[in-house]
């Protein structure tokens, strides 16, 4: 599948600290007013472009004169909570020079979780874009603790993505994309993200090790497996964005997307946090990859305290992940017909996906 030359109407771009602060004691300014110049012009070419950035710890210890990242959890969002005011104060001005206002979504967790509240952020979204603002995403950094974290924004940058059905993702470091085994040349073309490919983002010899690649492939999957195409790319190159829109294979690593999953499936699969676990043997798992739906009788073990309604992962006997689906029962009621025949479906098969 080609993707030069295809009209990517809806972009998702993410921005990475590395572009613009190589050390807390020096930030460039400059990356930022290229960025913008980019986001605008394909904003007044009628895209809708939402910018998922980072920078607000940074910017922070920055502005702060931390010379190494708080550890303390309450500095930590401190220094956050500083340097995220002064990220959108860098945006808006390089924004409102190009006659764009810059408009700022923080985001948690939480938010994907709750299917309501997720709507809530797509209709948000959507609305600034019909409005013709430029949406610049952050993590909500000030309030997010472990259990309510995205954990990094590559991941929040593809979640977006399936948010808003993007055309493309496009992710910016430092790097010129996922180098191959020699360290040196840039992979071009991955149709499909194998655990051959996985290990080039972490190879052996730690000191090569490439920062950061293995959450930016762990995003390309969650874009490509819902139908979205992902360029990771080097942000430093001059007119980066335009030229990863116009011709993707040749300014970084392209991702090919898989088949497109709904929306509502993309939010099954990736959305939301599984609230349980239910292991099921090998004949339950041929049916639920032939499109069947998941019956009790199938079912080996259950772990978890979801309720009806609640999204949850199936595994199968070798301990693997391969499906999420809808659980119609919840867990306690689930672990007494386990295993036996039961008059209702578990799972309906329009509420499974495979992974
Ligand atoms: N949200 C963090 C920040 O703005 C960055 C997280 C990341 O880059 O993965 O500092």
């Amino acid at each position: 599948m080609k993707e030069s030359g295809k009209n990517y109407k809806r972009i998702v771009i993410k921005i990475g600290s590395s572009l613009f602060c190589s050390s807390a004691q020096k930030i460039d300014f400059d990356i930022f007013n290229a960025i913008a110049g980019q986001v605008a012009e394909l904003a007044k070419s009628g895209k809708d472009v939402i910018v998922v950035s980072s920078g607000a710890i940074a910017l922070g210890m920055h502005l702060l004169g931390l010379k190494s990242r708080p550890r303390e959890l309450a500095f930590l969002q401190a220094a956050a909570a500083v340097g995220q005011n002064e990220l959108m104060d860098i945006y808006r001005d390089f924004f409102k020079a190009r006659g764009y206002h810059g408009a700022q979504v923080l985001l948690t967790r939480e938010d994907f979780n709750d299917r309501s509240r997720y709507l809530n952020a797509k209709n948000t979204l959507n609305a600034l874009l019909n409005l013709g603002s430029i949406p610049v995403i952050n993590e909500n950094d000030t309030v997010s603790t472990d259990e309510i974290k995205f954990g990094d924004n590559d991941r929040l940058s593809a979640l977006v993505a399936t948010l808003v059905s993007a055309d493309i993702l496009i992710i910016l470091s430092d790097v010129d994309g996922l180098l191959d085994k020699d360290r040196k040349t840039v992979i071009r073309l991955v149709d499909e993200i194998t655990p051959e490919i996985k290990r080039l983002a972490c190879p052996t010899d730690k000191k090569a090790c490439v920062g950061g690649m293995i959450t930016k492939l762990e995003a390309a999957k969650i874009a490509v497996d819902s139908g979205i195409p992902c360029v990771i790319a080097n942000g430093l190159k001059k007119d980066i964005i335009i030229s990863a829109i116009q011709a993707p294979e040749e300014s970084g690593t392209l991702f090919l997307s898989k088949r497109g999953l709904d929306a509502r499936k993309r939010w099954i699969a990736f959305g939301t946090k599984t609230k349980g676990k239910i292991v099921i043997d090998d004949g339950a798992r041929n049916a639920l990859k032939n499109k069947k739906s998941l019956l009790s009788v199938g079912i080996t073990s259950i772990e978890g305290n979801f309720n009806a309604g609640d999204i949850v992962s199936v595994y199968d006997a070798d301990g693997n992940e391969f499906a999420r689906g809808k659980a119609d029962i919840s867990a306690k009621q689930l672990k007494e017909i386990k295993g036996m025949r039961y008059h209702k479906e578990i799972m309906h098969c329009d509420n499974i996906v495979i992974l």
